[in-house]
């Protein structure tokens, strides 16, 4: 049985998915890249708050800084000082309980014989154990990650240049990676060959190019938005200008969908599809799928408030604050006490009274992992007055682990793997509950089935996997 009320569960919220990390890349002779990537990893703080660094390099070094934390209590004025040079790579990052440590935190720097390499990678590797065993046997591992291994197959790769090297590297490793890595006169992006994870790029007005995760961080620093890394693609920015290559083989496309549903910041575009839209049209999709007789409809903030207003906008219902959210909680290092574990939700949500009084109240989230948290908004909210919960999921249910990075690796913690749907609704206390389906999903955000991984919704999960026993043995980059 899953453990739908886990008093453990970490603050705050407790049943949010937790992806892996943000990247950014700039390379911009005669700018500020330091500042650049700052502001661009700014915008990309909700991938990932546990540690976050900044790699420049002046052309003949490269000199990284790096620590847990977010970043605006890493970085100040002296240290971006510090940070003097023409290619700046930037990594914000998420990891599981255990591998939350400074010496994981990236980008990674490697002294190579050729010179120092800084990468940063959003992902997971599905192979890392195959991987290390491949690096030379005096190969010295500092981290428990699977970027590192990553960083020192790509240095111990052979290759007449650095573009072979990835490319080799590439051919043998499965998984999700998306990587900005700098050399230290060129900066270099690739995606795997599945394209799970998302990576951009744009042009710097005044000269030079913007790598990033999301669209968000591109606009955030002025940068003109061209086009997705494609999947087994690899691009470098270089003295020369801008180039690109393709590995040989390029494989069914696996971007994750749960980056439309919940990972991605409304303001990005992904696949040319605006992310807000692609929520909005779920929760208009939902209401048509599970319509019901209420007086109001609510999101449980931020990610589902488009969900929320296309469910409102669909159904003819007012759309209401029903909750605000505590901003500036963000990711707490402060170890609560058992009585504030016991009260998460209301760390995290205050409830508007007044909108919730007596009302017949729909609430709309993006998703159910393990249930910790929903029992305890439908308590909020009737707590505060509202007569009737209902509760409407703009994704399908998780029924199975993810082992591309994102933090649901085992069934047992999936509600949705251990209970039907009425059983559902009866452990969190709502009156009723319904979830979007897999063709409304497809539909509401322009892609057909072949073209996303819903390996957690469906159990079919892209080629690269390769099952969970080596999926445990590193921590997430
Ligand atoms: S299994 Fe689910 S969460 Fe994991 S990459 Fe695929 S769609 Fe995303």
């Amino acid at each position: 049985m899953a453990r739908a009320f886990d008093e453990r569960a970490p603050l705050p919220g407790g049943d949010t998915l937790h992806e892996a990390c943000g990247v950014v890349g700039i390379y911009a002779p005669g700018f500020d890249v330091a500042r650049l990537a700052y502001f661009g990893l700014y915008a990309l703080q909700h991938r990932g708050q546990e540690s976050a660094g900044i790699a420049v390099s002046d052309g003949a070094s490269i000199v990284c800084h790096r620590e847990m934390g977010l970043l605006s209590s890493i970085f100040d004025e002296e240290i971006l000082a510090r940070l003097q040079g023409y290619i700046a790579v930037g990594h914000t990052r998420y990891s599981t309980t255990g591998s939350s440590v400074v010496v994981n935190a990236q980008p990674l720097l490697e002294r190579a014989a050729f010179g120092d390499v800084a990468l940063a990678h959003n992902g997971n590797l599905t192979n890392t154990d195959e991987l290390r065993d491949s690096l030379l046997p005096e190969t010295t591992l500092q981290a428990t990650s699977d970027s590192e291994v990553l960083a020192k197959a790509i240095v111990q790769a052979p290759g007449a240049d650095i573009v072979a090297r990835i490319r080799d590297v590439m051919t043998r490793a499965a998984g999700a990676y998306s990587i900005v890595m700098s050399t230290t006169d060129a900066l270099y992006a690739f995606r795997d060959p599945w394209g799970v994870r998302p990576l951009c790029y744009g042009r710097n007005p005044g000269g030079g190019y913007v790598f990033a995760s999301e669209s968000c961080a591109l606009a955030t620093v002025g940068a003109k938005y061209i086009r997705e890394i494609e999947p087994g693609e690899i691009m470098w920015v270089d003295g020369d200008g801008l180039h690109y290559d393709k590995i040989a083989q390029p494989k069914p496309q696996a971007l994750c969908m749960f980056e439309y549903i919940y990972f991605a910041r409304p303001d990005s575009v992904l696949n040319d599809r605006s992310i807000y839209m692609a929520r909005l049209e779920m929760g208009r999709r939902l209401a048509r799928e599970h319509p019901v007789a209420a007086d109001v409809v609510m999101a449980v903030p931020d990610s589902a408030i488009p969900g929320g207003i296309g469910f409102a906008q669909e159904s003819g219902l007012p759309y209401i604050e029903g909750l605000i959210k505590n901003r500036y909680i963000g990711r707490t290092f402060i170890s609560p006490d058992q009585r504030m574990r016991n009260r998460s939700v209301e760390l995290k949500f205050n409830p508007v009274m007044e909108n919730l009084r007596g009302q017949r109240v729909v609430v709309v989230d993006d998703s159910i992992v393990r249930g910790t948290t929903t029992p305890r908004i439908v308590k909020l909210l009737r707590d505060s007055g509202a007569t009737e919960v209902h509760v409407r999921i703009t994704s399908p249910p998780i029924v199975h682990p993810c082992y591309l990075g994102v933090d649901m690796a085992t069934y047992e913690e999936l509600i949705a793997a251990n209970m039907t749907i009425p059983e559902i609704c009866e452990a969190i206390g709502a009156d009723s509950l319904g979830y979007l389906s897999k063709e409304g999903l497809l539909a509401a955000v322009a892609r057909k089935r072949g073209e996303m991984c819903l390996g957690c919704l469906t159990g079919e999960y892209p080629e690269t996997y390769n099952g969970p026993a080596v999926v445990a043995s590193g921590a997430r980059g």
